[in-house]
């Protein structure tokens, strides 16, 4: 598929700031895609989308939408935001309180004096569910009816592109789930590509094609949700992105399959094409813990349970290792009804091929 937004070493310095917002990216986002960046606050998401947008000027580099060069730093090219054919959803709606649902949704297409006004503006209305409101003031809505205000009003004029910063995020919690199914729908229904902020990793898994995973104003990876959170490139993600136990250790193969030395013992773990200084990182509904020792399987460890907290279906739970220095604590799952209790003695036992190992000397690496 043809990319759609192409960013070749873009950098931002905002004046006076001290370290770079955008430390020189480039990424391809495809036709049609939805792709999300993924970021803790002020790692440069919106600085980032605001250059895409034009409504922020690169310090460097190159912003290519569709075949068009939108931004040039070398050639001096930065095409205004009215000649960059993209909607925008920002975090505060950004609509007029003052106006009606129809001229909220009708506002771009006015400024750019288009045809069809009142066509157009009912099947944006539609596609977002707003078709009874037309006439209502937007004040007189709810937050989740404000929502698809601006998204209608985003999508009206059929943009190349859809850029939303933090959408959702002023939604209460019920409405957000669903918002984010819906715009998911939204989105493949009218096959705009996609680019969505935010630092919730619930909302980039669930609905992105893609996730470009941000740190410090750089990316540094870019994956398919299952495939960032099954095997993270980096100590960051892996943990950023669901919960994880990172352990350093060192990968060797004496001969009898790879094993991980760490500060807990040594763990046998699957092929990893990778020897040396690593992070092992381990989910915590990988652990099992047992009363008694498993024979005959890989990676069983004596441990004591520490703190037990409730959280729905399953408990979380330290387990505490000892080691040959100070004590080790891990983060597993453990049933509801389970017997055991704080300060019990007992067994873990990880599967090998649920030990995923990083390489440490490729975590300074960045796209
Ligand atoms: P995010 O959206 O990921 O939270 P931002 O892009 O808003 O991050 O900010 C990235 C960095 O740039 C932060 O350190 C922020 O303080 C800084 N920054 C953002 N906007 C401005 C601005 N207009 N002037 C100076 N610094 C800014
Ligand atoms: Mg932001």
């Amino acid at each position: 598929m043809a990319d759609m937004i192409t960013l070749d070493g873009v950098g931002k310095i905002y004046p006076g700031a001290g370290a770079p917002a955008l430390a020189g990216l480039s990424l391809n986002i495809q036709e049609g895609e939805f792709f999300t960046l993924l970021g803790p606050s002020g790692c440069g998401k919106t600085t980032l989308l605001r250059c895409i947008a034009g409504l922020e000027m690169p310090s460097s580099g190159m912003i290519r939408i569709g075949s068009t060069t939108v931004f040039d730093f070398d050639q001096q090219i930065n095409l205004g935001p009215n000649y960059r054919n993209i909607g925008m959803v920002f975090q505060s709606y950004a609509i007029w309180p003052h106006m009606t649902v129809f001229e909220n949704v009708a506002f771009p297409l006015r400024c750019r004096k288009e045809k069809n006004v009142r066509q157009r503006v009912e099947r944006a209305m539609n596609v977002v569910g707003l078709q009874d409101f037309a006439e209502r003031y937007s004040s007189r809505l709810s937050g989740g009816q404000q929502q698809r205000v601006a998204l209608a009003r985003a999508i009206v004029a059929q943009p190349d592109v859809m850029l939303l910063d933090e959408p959702l995020s002023n939604l209460d919690a019920t409405l957000r789930t669903q918002m984010r199914a819906e715009l998911r729908r939204l989105q493949k229904e009218i096959g705009v590509t996609t680019v969505l902020v935010t630092h919730d990793q619930q909302e980039a898994l669930s609905m992105s094609d893609r996730i470009a995973v941000m740190s410090d104003g750089r990316v540094l990876e870019v994956d398919t949700p299952r495939n960032l959170y099954q095997w993270p490139k980096t100590a960051f993600s892996a943990q950023f992105i669901g919960s994880a136990n990172l352990l350093p250790g060192m990968l060797t193969d004496r001969g009898l399959g790879p094993v991980v030395t760490t500060a807990i013992g040594e763990l046998k773990v699957i092929e990893q094409q990778i020897r040396g200084e690593v992070t092992c990182f381990i989910r915590p509904e990988h652990i099992r813990i047992t009363a008694e020792c498993a024979q005959n399987e890989p990676n069983v460890l004596p441990a004591s349970l520490g703190d037990i907290q409730y959280i729905g279906e399953n408990c979380e739970c330290d387990v505490l290792l000892p080691t040959g220095g100070q004590q080790v604590s891990l983060r597993a799952r453990i049933s509801a009804d389970t017997m055991l209790r704080q300060g019990d003695r007992c067994h873990i036992s990880i599967p090998p091929e649920q030990i995923r190992c990083i390489e440490v000397a490729s975590q300074n690496r960045t796209i």
